[in-house]
């Protein structure tokens, strides 16, 4: 396989290369925002799960602390198990989404002030057993929504990764006891063949006497969400609790198919671009340094 066939592959990647994005999830965010402007007018934002960091490089472009850095009014504050290479205008924090400690840290970067968009585009590293995969995905969204809720100040937006399987649409109806509007929505860039989608949840609607947290806590949060699988009843559950959350697909259909193979203009055909940021810790980091040591067996 040489090496401009990824760039072929997925031109997604290719041009976040070209265009100096860190991830080819730039585009998702991009074309997410062009669908529904959630960025507009937002000045204090979350993005949690965030590393590399393509998202946070799409918000500080759009919220102008890129440009502007310290002199802008926006702070955006960015959550990764991962040191994030830092990204000009925005706070960096490497912490576990799933730790409470997490909430604290985040409010005292914002000085108390709630956030008016929180994001995750949260995905755990699959161990290939395929339930374990699905529960680890389905507490990160869990602790990603906690946050979230915490955080958001009334009428905020919180945008995050689902993967639409069995019992999605329970996930629908509880985020719509919390948000005014919830819709499923697809980027181009996000490839057909995959189960991904985003969840956008608009006009956060605070639930009376919230205890922070309480979602991943286990303590009374005023929701009905089952604590267990044995909980769920799918007969008894009624309409509303299994809601359905309208679907959008977002971008242009002359933007390119993320699934399908293009060729190169001749010129850059075979020229690999390097990638925008080196992974700054790479699984494979421990074995490059015993082999420079020659203590690699
Ligand atoms: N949105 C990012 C971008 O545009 O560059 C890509 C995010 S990547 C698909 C998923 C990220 O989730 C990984 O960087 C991973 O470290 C992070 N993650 C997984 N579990 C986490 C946790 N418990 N706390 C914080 N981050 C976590």
């Amino acid at each position: 396989m040489g090496k401009c066939s990824k760039d072929k592959r997925d031109l997604y990647y290719r041009k976040a290369k070209e265009q100096g994005w860190r991830a080819r999830s730039a585009f998702k965010l991009l074309q997410l925002d062009s669908e529904f402007n959630f960025l507009e007018g937002v000045s204090r934002v979350v993005d949690l799960c965030a590393a590399p960091g393509s998202w946070s490089q799409v918000l500080a472009r759009r919220l102008g602390t890129a440009t502007r850095g310290i002199d802008s009014n926006a702070t955006i504050v960015s959550v990764d198990l991962q040191p994030i290479a830092p990204i000009p205008g925005v706070i960096t924090l490497q912490a576990d989404i799933t730790h409470p400690s997490t909430l604290t840290n985040i409010l005292s970067l914002f000085g108390g002030e709630p956030a008016d968009f929180v994001c995750s585009d949260g995905a755990p590293d699959v161990t290939g057993l395929h339930d374990l995969d699905e529960y680890i995905q389905a507490q990160l969204l869990l602790s990603a929504l906690a946050l979230a809720t915490s955080l958001l100040r009334p009428g905020g937006t919180f945008v995050a990764k689902v993967f639409r399987g069995r019992d999605v649409d329970l996930l629908y109806s509880q985020l719509a006891l919390l948000f005014t509007n919830v819709t499923c929505a697809k980027p181009r860039s996000s490839r057909a063949s995959s189960l991904e989608a985003f969840i956008v949840c608009q006009g956060y609607t605070p639930r009376p006497g919230w205890v922070p947290m309480s979602l991943t806590l286990g303590e009374n949060s005023g929701l009905s969400l089952p604590t267990s699988l044995d909980e769920f009843d799918e007969k008894k559950m009624t309409p509303l609790e299994r809601a359905v959350a309208p679907f959008v697909a977002c971008g242009d259909l002359s933007d390119y198919d993320a699934d399908a193979t293009y060729q190169l203009d001749t010129s850059m055909s075979t020229l690999s671009l390097e990638p925008v940021q080196k992974p700054t810790a790479p699984p494979y980091k421990t074995a490059l340094e015993k082999k420079r040591n020659g203590t690699l067996r």
